[in-house]
């Protein structure tokens, strides 16, 4: 596992978020906030796909109005985003468990007051929220749109907090690409011990936001960096959920689920691996047991692999064997061997 770097924790509703707690995962929904059925039915999708906390945009003050209804008929932590407006995070935080601002475009310090007490009064956090395309114009002046710009703006924010008296912080630094997200975390991690909410913003579709995500959160997990993440898709919400369970997974920082080996297929393969794998990722993706497995096309990597993991297929041609622990515990045709392996992959994440 990866050594994280320690920092202080907070409590988002249920959820821990930094010190030792595991890393959470976030999203947010797309339906206007006001239409309560909607937000509610996605929220609870996020949530059944394996969602810590959930985030809502507040733009008006008829999405605020519905908060309270919305919290009502949900079990997720709820945080409300919001921007300009002080009155929208004052109404959000009656009922909310975290809110997102930059304090920096609230306006008046004596507003960004009125929303820390009563952020201080039913003791939820604040999120501050830096966003690369929208720093005070300041920091743009000054350093462009670039991580110095953005590291800049996120320790005027937390000293504008902190002044009020206010530490009950978490801070996310996104900007549109790997390179300036990567960098501004690692600049502002030494300076300050508030967990960091990780995160590539505007990442694009599905195939680019999971390489982005991967290649930046993951770089960013490997050196003990982050604490609670959200991998932006432009898609449906349950495939952020997806990619980020992934990318906490392969990157070591959590142990959760199955670890699929499979081979990459060649010439000397005799059965139909790319279906047989297919299946077992959908059919195996509600286990959070720790296991690894292995399918593997032919005998040559098969015995192996079989060997370091839980269970695992070894293909030959028109059977193959199901190995358990390294130890073959059956040889069966090739149709039989993905219900076999699915029996005792169920049965090693009960007993475990
Ligand atoms: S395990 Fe066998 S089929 Fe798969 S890539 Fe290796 S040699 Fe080819």
């Amino acid at each position: 596992m990866i050594q994280r770097i320690k920092t202080k924790q907070i409590r988002v509703g249920g959820v821990l978020i930094g010190g030792d707690a595991p890393i959470s995962v976030q999203s947010m929904t797309y339906s206007k906030t006001r239409d309560v059925a909607a937000t509610v039915e996605q929220i609870k999708r996020l949530h059944f796909a394996g969602c810590d906390i959930v985030r809502v945009a507040v733009p008006e003050m008829e999405d605020a109005l519905a908060l309270r209804a919305i919290k009502e008929q949900i079990s997720l932590p709820l945080v409300a985003d919001i921007h300009f407006n002080y009155r929208l995070a004052l109404e959000a935080a009656k009922v909310v468990d975290c809110i997102r601002i930059n304090p920096g475009n609230i306006g008046e310090k004596s507003r960004v007051k009125d929303i820390v007490k009563a952020c201080q009064e039913r003791h939820i956090p604040i999120r501050i929220g830096v966003n690369a395309g929208s720093l005070e114009k300041i920091f743009d002046t000054r350093y462009g749109q670039s991580a110095e710009g953005m590291v800049a703006s996120a320790e005027y924010n937390i000293k504008f907090l902190e002044d009020l008296g206010f530490s009950d912080i978490k801070i996310s630094l996104k900007a549109s690409d790997v390179e300036r997200t990567v960098a501004a975390y690692r600049l502002l991690r030494p300076k300050n011990s508030y967990p960091f909410h990780l995160g590539v913003t505007e990442a694009g579709t599905k195939f680019h936001a999971t390489i982005k995500s991967a290649i930046g959160l993951g770089t960013l997990l490997l050196e003990g960096i982050g604490d609670t993440m959200r991998v932006s898709i432009t898609g449906e919400l349950e495939e952020e959920i997806t990619v980020a369970r992934a990318i906490l997974k392969d990157s070591g920082a959590s142990s959760e689920g199955l670890n699929i080996i499979s081979c990459p297929t060649c010439g000397r393969i005799e059965a139909d691996l790319v279906s047989a794998v297919s299946d077992i990722e959908a059919r195996t993706k509600h286990i959070t047991a720790p296991l690894n497995v292995s399918v593997m096309g032919c005998v040559v990597n098969a015995i192996g692999e079989a060997a370091h993991a839980d269970v695992a297929i070894a293909y030959g041609k028109g059977s193959g064997l199901v190995m358990v622990k390294g130890d073959v515990v059956a040889k069966l045709s090739e149709h039989e061997l993905v219900e076999r392996f699915i029996s005792e992959v169920e049965r090693m994440a009960k007993e475990s």
